[in-house]
């Protein structure tokens, strides 16, 4: 009897945020706007933590630092053209570094930007995102919002992660359409990334190689502390003593200390290995490619990675090992058993002896930097470094040129995936992002170490760090600018490399704690402060403008042409 029950409704912004939510996204990096905002307000109603940035850019780094850090997509929300090119900074970055995260984009009327009739942000955004991301997809029906996400996120986290772009225009947004029909449409991906077994006889080749080289040697690289096989590579590692080097990402992994790192005899190390065995690291730029002189021109290369593809993209790859780190390491521990390779002693005690006068000549170059006065990068450093020292959870997110070098070079990490850094492209202005994802998705204190250059691309986020009251402490490398700070000009105009800033009066604006450090007394002392109180804070070193080198320690690739070297 009486009047039919209205059917229930929903739209499409309640279903991204219920397709996200089934999936077990807990948090979203973005900036609002045009026709964003009721989507991030829906989220953050419905228990996805929402993380609103000020640059498109850094709210992308950070999901892909989230991305990094958990094994799930990371979510940036963008709004149309202008927003959405700011993001596909980060998403292409995450994509070079194999770091899972998925972009969402509002964008303007289909039926307007397809005839380009000048829209509000008109702009093409599919075309556009796809020569940039892992995948670009768009949704044109609310009915098809669970299925874009689905596949947005298994595309991003299956087989080699990267970045993928996920295009919902505001009519699909705001389309209306049954509640049931709606909820029948999302489902909860099922096993989003899974195991990637390799073919026995190509870890039995693998091991062959190793148990016939004289100076083997394992190269840890970003992609093995992304896997979360720590405990395998652990005991493979030290079950066959052969010797290591980290990657700057997969520092960590095992501690800097551990006594197979070859991390000081570096160079010894790549120039001298007859069989060098690549886990979850490419010979691309960072590994000149594996080209002598750098390299042993004999050396022959095993490589575990989950991309069968990277496989000789630059030397010929004797034992290919295609799966997943942690399925390979664990074939590698089982099949290797009882002591089939074993490094031989030789070797070991080659890059023990080059590793101790390496030590030895650098710990001169740390002794004097402890008194210099300006403050060098080094005496700030190692201050740094000793208070971090006490605080081993702390992550560190590290970038700049100078900044960068040093840091990876003087700072020891104990713990897997703490250091975050420049990455794959060398690339500045990941690191307000990175440092607040880290915050947000571990819980823990974060300590992002900062050339002054480097810190300007992403600077106004610490509003966000306070905002959110993020317990992130930047520590600035402040030596007056890209580079270094004594560069003379030949008008009256700076030079093109000099900065000047006091960014311990930028955090204060926001209500955070600035430091102003001068020597490396202060700068501890004002660390332990920042990381006993566990709030926002920024210390501003005040770093000799002629300490620094141009491009820090890839100076060679810049052209030379007939510009007189400085
Ligand atoms: P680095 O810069 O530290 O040398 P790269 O980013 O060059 O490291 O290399 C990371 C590699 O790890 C990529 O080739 C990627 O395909 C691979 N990779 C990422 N995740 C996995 C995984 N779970 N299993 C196997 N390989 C992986």
């Amino acid at each position: 009897e009486g009047a039919e029950e209205p059917a229930a409704l929903t739209d499409g912004i309640h279903l991204v945020v219920d397709a996200l939510k089934l999936n077990g996204v807990e948090n979203i990096y973005g900036v609002v706007g045009i026709p964003i905002t009721d989507l991030a307000r829906l989220a953050q109603a419905s228990g996805i933590r929402y993380i609103g940035f000020r640059h498109e850019s850094d709210a992308a780094h950070a999901a892909a630092a989230a991305g990094f850090l958990t094994q799930r997509p990371g979510i940036c929300l963008t709004v149309s053209a202008p927003g959405f090119l700011n993001g596909l900074v980060g998403l292409a970055n995450a994509t070079t570094n194999c770091f899972p995260m998925v972009q969402i984009s509002g964008s303007s009327e289909r039926h307007i930007v397809d005839l380009q009739r000048g829209d509000y942000e008109e702009m093409d955004q599919l075309s556009a995102a796809k020569q940039f991301a892992k995948a670009a997809f768009r949704v044109s029906r609310a009915e098809d919002i669970g299925r874009g996400i689905a596949r947005s996120i298994r595309t991003a986290i299956s087989g080699r992660p990267g970045g993928v772009y996920l295009d919902i225009p505001a009519a699909v947004l705001g389309e209306i359409i049954d509640a049931e029909k709606g909820a029948a449409s999302l489902w909860e991906l099922v096993d989003p990334a899974p195991r990637q077994l390799p073919e026995p006889a190509a870890v039995d080749r693998a091991i062959d190689l190793l148990a016939g080289a004289e100076r083997p040697l394992i190269v840890l690289g970003k992609g093995a502390a992304y896997a979360r096989a720590d405990e395998s590579i652990r005991e493979f590692v030290e079950s066959t003593g052969i010797p290591y080097v980290p990657m700057s990402m997969a520092k960590g992994l095992l501690p800097d200390d551990h006594p197979q790192s070859a991390a000081t005899s570096r160079s010894l190390a790549l120039k001298r290995a007859d069989v060098v065995m690549l886990v979850g690291a490419r010979l691309n730029w960072l590994l000149g490619h594996g080209d002598a002189p750098q390299w042993n021109p004999n050396a022959r290369f095993v490589q575990v990675d989950i991309a069968a593809n990277e496989m000789d993209s630059n030397q010929p790859i004797a034992a290919p090992l295609v799966g997943d780190i942690g399925s390979v390491m664990d074939a590698l521990v089982e099949r290797s058993k009882p002591g089939r390779i074993s490094a031989p002693a030789q070797w070991r005690e080659e890059i023990a002896a080059k590793s101790e006068q390496n030590v030895a000549r650098m710990a001169k170059r740390l002794q004097d930097a402890k008194t210099a006065h300006p403050m060098k990068f080094l005496g700030a450093l190692q201050a740094v470094r000793d208070v971090l020292g006490d605080n081993p959870r702390a992550y560190v997110v590290n970038e700049g040129a100078n900044a960068l070098d040093l840091t990876r070079n003087t700072i020891g990490m104990k713990v897997p995936r703490h250091r975050l850094d420049s990455g794959t492209w060398g690339v500045m202005g990941i690191g307000m992002g990175y440092a607040i994802a880290t915050a947000v998705e571990t819980g823990e204190p974060v300590v992002a170490i900062e050339g002054d250059s480097a810190f300007g691309f992403s600077g106004m986020e610490i509003e966000v760090i306070c905002r959110y009251n993020l317990p992130v402490v930047t520590v600035v490398l402040n030596n007056s600018g890209v580079y270094r700070g004594d560069e003379a000009s030949p008008n009256g105009d700076p030079a093109p490399t000099y900065l000047r800033a006091r960014h311990d009066l930028m955090i204060e604006a926001f209500g955070g704690k600035g430091y102003r450090a001068t020597t490396p007394d202060e700068v501890a002392a004002a660390l332990r402060e920042a990381l006993a109180a566990g709030v926002p804070a920024l210390i501003d070193c005040v770093i000799d403008p002629a300490d620094g080198t141009e491009s820090g320690n890839i100076s060679h690739l810049n052209p030379k042409g007939l510009t007189a070297k400085r």
